[in-house]
């Protein structure tokens, strides 16, 4: 159970009709929802993806160019858009933000945590099993660099903390596919 999460955008107005919502039982409990258009609202979680990067022992970061937390590290990723799979969310975002080029998106794990926007973001976890290029700023980053698994940057959200620590806790054999191209 999450705590503190913040209370969620309040829908008050129809976004495609623009008359006054109104509260309703959907069978569940009481919901936003337009009579004209007969259609609910629901507020969810944001669904995100991050890449996970391996030269050997290093994990690949990017330094944040925008707020929040503008010059802090973290993984590469962000929110899944509509049109992709949250695989090809985490690739658009590793090669978007470091250039690098990845392949072979393993799931390894989830991070749910309060978000000021949203009032929730799941954050997906993605190895790569081979990449190709040289980590350079991309959009959204000051730097993108591979670091030593004793001398990783403090990051700047908690589910990538506990994203790198899901992984680092992998099976060594799940990971030694794991290589540049
Ligand atoms: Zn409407």
């Amino acid at each position: 159970m999450l705590v503190d999460t913040p209370a969620p955008f309040a829908w008050n107005y129809c976004p495609v009709c623009g008359a006054s919502l109104e509260c309703r039982d959907d069978g569940e409990s009481a919901r936003p929802n337009c009579a004209a258009c007969q259609r609910f609202y629901y507020s969810n979680p944001v669904p995100a993806a991050c890449a996970l990067v391996a030269d050997g022992d290093k994990l690949l970061f990017v330094q944040r160019a925008i707020e929040p937390c503008k010059g802090l590290w973290s993984l590469p990723g962000g929110f899944v858009e509509l049109g992709e799979t949250s695989e090809e969310a985490a690739l658009r975002e590793l090669e978007e933000e470091t250039r690098i080029r990845g392949y072979g998106p393993n799931l390894f794990g989830a991070s749910t945590q309060p978000s000021q926007l949203s009032g929730a973001v799941i954050v997906m976890g993605y190895w790569v099993e081979r990449w190709e290029g040289v980590p350079s700023a991309g959009s959204d980053a000051m730097d993108a660099e591979f670091f030593e698994s004793a001398a990783r940057p403090e990051l700047a959200f908690q589910a990538h903390r506990e994203l790198v620590a899901m992984y680092d806790a992998l099976p060594d054999p799940l990971k030694a596919g794991r290589t540049s191209i």
